[in-house]
């Protein structure tokens, strides 16, 4: 690829519908920045397309990169080193030139932890629903910044839940009949799993919204639709609810922070992208 200016790419499949590259632009234009972010769909299995890319960041034309599903694992054996977070959750999301080296960073972590700064839990019980990439995260972050006392990872898929769990050395497997027991006794749930995201937006992985209550909080990943139908009941049954934009924008801001020294204008980013969501996508 030729670089024309100072440019940030994203690299994932699928990323035409990817929300990045209006949020980083709308920073860099706040800001007065004369950078451009551009999304560069790498298909799954093209680690050559991949490695291509990554040894073009030069600081310079291609300054750094973002990276997606699929390949947030598959880029690291072509990095120089990694963050502890990003090596503890075996996951890149960010990828920028320190002295030289390519290092990898993830910001899902952070992001995550972002809008619950202000909140109070009631305890420091987890529970995920959920065992993927966005769950192994979320699995780090409840260990590292909440100081979980119990990490319930919730799953259909037993395999996949029981490998988080042996990967991370975080959690237990658990499954969804035994929600009525979690939930009686924790107080986070959050929802790393696609159920309830646009267009199937009147699914929610919580089949029994009854079991929720005011000692609750209900943080889902998915931010399309802003409200998702399990945030809307919980809300209902009283309890606090924080959604997935908040986390995609801290992520961001994070990858932000690290490429330019400078904090993103949060607030011009979460209008611009409220009102694309509001005019497009829902
Ligand atoms: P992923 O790696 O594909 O994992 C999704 C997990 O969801 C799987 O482990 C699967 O768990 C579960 N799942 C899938 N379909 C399901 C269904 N029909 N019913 C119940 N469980 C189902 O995806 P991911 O990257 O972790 O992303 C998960 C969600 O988080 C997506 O909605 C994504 O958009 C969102 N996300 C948001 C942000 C943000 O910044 N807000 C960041 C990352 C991801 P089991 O098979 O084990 O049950």
């Amino acid at each position: 690829m030729s670089y024309k200016e100072a440019t940030f790419l994203l690299l994932g499949d699928p990323v035409s519908h990817s929300l990045s590259p209006l949020i980083h632009n709308t920073a860099f234009s706040a800001l007065g920045l004369p950078f451009h972010y551009a999304a560069h769909r790498i298909p799954m299995g093209d680690e050559t397309e991949l490695e291509k890319v990554i040894r073009e960041i030069d600081g310079v034309s291609l300054v750094g990169v973002n990276v997606t599903i699929p390949h947030k694992s598959a880029v690291v054996p072509f990095l120089d080193d990694l963050t502890p977070i990003a090596r503890k959750v075996g996951a890149v999301n960010t990828i920028y030139i320190e002295n030289g080296r390519k290092v990898g960073h993830n910001t899902d972590v952070e992001g995550f932890l972002s809008p619950l700064a202000g909140m109070k839990l009631d305890n420091k019980e987890v529970v995920v629903l959920g065992s993927g990439g966005a769950a192994r995260a979320v699995m780090v972050a409840a260990q590292s910044g909440l100081n979980a006392s119990r990490i319930s990872v919730v799953s259909r898929n037993l395999d996949s839940a029981r490998a988080a769990c042996t990967d991370l050395n975080i959690g237990e497997v658990r499954t969804y009949a035994d929600l009525p027991e979690l939930l009686s006794t924790a107080s986070l749930i959050v929802n790393a799993t696609p159920v309830g995201m646009w267009p199937e937006t009147n699914q929610s992985p919580l089949k029994n919204p009854g079991l929720l209550s005011e000692k609750h909080t209900v943080y889902d990943l998915i931010y399309n639709p802003t409200e998702t139908e399990l945030l809307r009941s919980a809300r209902i049954q009283g309890a606090s609810i924080v959604g997935g934009l908040q986390m995609l924008i801290a992520q961001a801001a994070g990858a932000f922070r690290i490429w330019t020294g400078s904090e993103m204008p949060v607030k011009d980013v979460s209008r611009t992208i409220n009102n694309y969501l509001k005019s497009t996508l829902n």
